[in-house]
């Protein structure tokens, strides 16, 4: 799970992180401009990178240009994501702007710190031999060496590796103890004031690792109703714009419907994605989703490897009759026990064919809205 910048930077601070001061908004008007020094520095909350480039960075010398600015930006689009929050900073005086990352290496099973001296762009773009790398060993955490060498090749003055030593340390036990799978200063600032600051801030939370991490809940705020439900029951769901339902199991099986479905001039409403799962419970809970999700018809597409037809299909057949699902469905179920599945399915009503042409074409002429 990815955390917008100004809940990072929350969590930054609980680890004495060094951020600038700041105010969330939500609306122009809430910014009263005596919370913080001028000239501030206007952030769109975004959960996509190089907002700097994109326009979602501003700068106001006042409190009437901040309170202009914030609202352009509440109105705007920022690499296709609508802005709904604002972080207001005390701008700072920037000398350097420093890189520092860590994220983890699965190749190497370890993670990796990376910093560079040319903070500010992306990391990508930075010639290899500009960047600092080293894995780290869990068991032993960030040692003194590493900092030593990091600061060497950064070319830190003495009182800047004392202070991004600091930060690095604790940037390394924030990794470690919030579960990260990356974590991102970029920039890390130094002031012409000597003072070092973390401008912006990137957290990603391992979704694995959720459960210990109660205080995160609920910061999924982008999910729609609908989304969030799926994501309780543990299914992969995903809402589009057209208007045929599309159910699979499995990630590649369900894009391989949705694209047979387009090239046959349909178009997919929901994304389901059943996973492994023969569980009829869960199908059940499924085909309700889908149901609420209001398509016009429902396509399912089943391939039975481990995954029991017979199973998926009691799943299907119980949802319809407890939900009173009154849509069409059109199911392509292949596998193991098939015929078994075929029979449920067609008892209960439902249009089960063999080939993922005729389910997606049958489906097309089903919707037809
Ligand atoms: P990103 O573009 O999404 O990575 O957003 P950042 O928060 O990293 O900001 C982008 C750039 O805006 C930074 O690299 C800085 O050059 C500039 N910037 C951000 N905050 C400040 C600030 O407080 N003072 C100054 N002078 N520049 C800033
Ligand atoms: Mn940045």
């Amino acid at each position: 799970m990815k955390l917008y910048e100004y809940k990072a930077k929350e969590v930054f601070a609980k680890y004495n992180i060094p951020v600038p001061k700041s105010v969330v908004v939500l609306e122009a008007d809430e910014f009263k401009g005596e919370e913080l020094d001028f000239p501030v520095v206007i952030k769109s909350q975004v959960l996509v990178g190089g907002r700097g480039k994109a326009g979602g960075i501003k700068f106001a010398d006042d409190l009437n240009e901040a309170r202009e600015r914030i609202d352009v930006m509440l109105n705007s689009t920022i690499k296709g994501c609508k802005v709904k929050k604002v972080l207001v900073e005390e701008k700072l005086d920037i000398e350097k702007e420093i890189y520092i990352g860590i994220t983890l290496d699965r190749s190497a099973s370890a993670p990796l710190l990376l910093a560079s001296a040319e903070g500010g762009v992306e990391i990508e773009t930075v010639p290899e031999e500009k960047l600092f790398k080293k894995h780290i060993t869990p068991f032993l955490g960030i040692q003194p060496f590493i900092l030593r060498n990091l600061s060497a090749k950064l070319r830190l003055s003495k009182e800047e590796g004392k202070k991004i030593s600091k930060i690095v340390s604790a940037l390394y036990a924030l990794f470690d103890r919030e579960d990260a799978e990356l974590v991102e200063i970029n920039p890390l600032v130094i002031t012409s004031q000597g003072e070092v600051i973390a401008a912006d801030a990137k957290l990603i939370i391992d979704n694995d690792a959720l459960f210990r991490h109660p205080e995160y809940e609920g910061l999924d705020e982008d999910l729609t109703p609908l989304e969030k439900r799926a994501k309780q029951k543990g299914i992969a769901f995903i809402q589009l714009d057209g208007d045929i339902g599309v159910i699979a199991n499995g990630a590649g099986l369900t894009m391989a419907t949705l694209d047979n479905l387009s090239f046959h001039g349909g178009k997919g409403g929901v994304f389901l994605d059943l996973g492994g799962t023969d569980d009829p419970e869960k199908v059940k809970e499924a085909i309700l989703l889908m149901k609420d999700a209001e398509p016009s018809v429902i396509l399912l597409n089943i391939f039975g490897g481990i995954t029991k037809c017979d199973t998926v299909a009691i799943g299907v057949k119980d949802a319809i009759e407890i939900g009173k699902i009154d849509i069409p469905v059109v199911a392509r179920i292949k596998g193991l026990n098939e015929e078994k599945a075929k029979k449920i399915l067609r008892n209960a009503g439902i249009v089960a064919v063999d080939t993922i042409e005729q389910a997606v074409k049958e489906a097309i002429t089903l919707g037809g809205r």
